[in-house]
């Protein structure tokens, strides 16, 4: 009796691990497989990802522990900085519900830092990301574009930019 007591316990407690095992990796994978419309999983040989590994050059203009922000190599505004957070994420979608409160916060208070710094203040400046397909993403590594320097007009900026 007492045996059959420990065994039916057994079983149960082995049934409440492995519902909790396959939940814990249900959230894991969806969380981080989410489509982004013309992006895979996350690569680590994209520009960014080398760029975060020192493996290609940049003009580094701020940095911190979760955020790197640097000159773009194609700049169309006078000031045309890239901000990234170093955390592996392909675009606002799994950022916003994968990154830690401590990476999203530390983003939104670079983005500040790096305006004031770069002079932006006071004439105001453009501050945006491109996801997936139809935001005509092309480097698959969440970036904000910080625009300034002149005045943006985006879909005319967008359209010099594919010319
Ligand atoms: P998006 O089209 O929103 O994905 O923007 C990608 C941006 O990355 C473009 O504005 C490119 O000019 C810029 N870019 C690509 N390669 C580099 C690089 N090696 N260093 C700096 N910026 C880059």
């Amino acid at each position: 009796m007492h045996n059959l007591t420990t065994i039916r316990l057994t079983i149960m407690i082995n049934k409440l691990f492995f519902t909790f095992l396959l939940l814990m990796f249900a959230r894991g994978s969806l969380a981080g497989s989410e489509t982004v419309s013309g992006i895979g999983e996350y690569d680590d040989n994209n520009t960014f990802a080398k760029i975060l590994q020192g493996k290609l050059p940049a003009n580094i203009v701020f940095e911190n522990e979760y955020v790197l922000a640097f000159e773009d190599i194609h700049p169309i505004k006078p000031v045309h900085v890239l901000i990234i957070p170093k955390g592996q994420y392909r675009s606002l979608i799994d950022f916003s519900s994968t990154a830690t409160d401590q990476e999203i916060i530390a983003i939104v208070k670079s983005m500040g830092k790096i305006a004031k710094a770069m002079g932006l203040t006071k004439d105001g400046f453009s501050l945006m990301t491109n996801s997936g397909h139809n935001g005509g993403q092309t480097v698959a590594h969440l970036h904000f574009h910080l625009l300034g320097g002149e005045p943006v007009h985006w879909e005319k900026a967008l359209r010099e930019k594919n010319n």
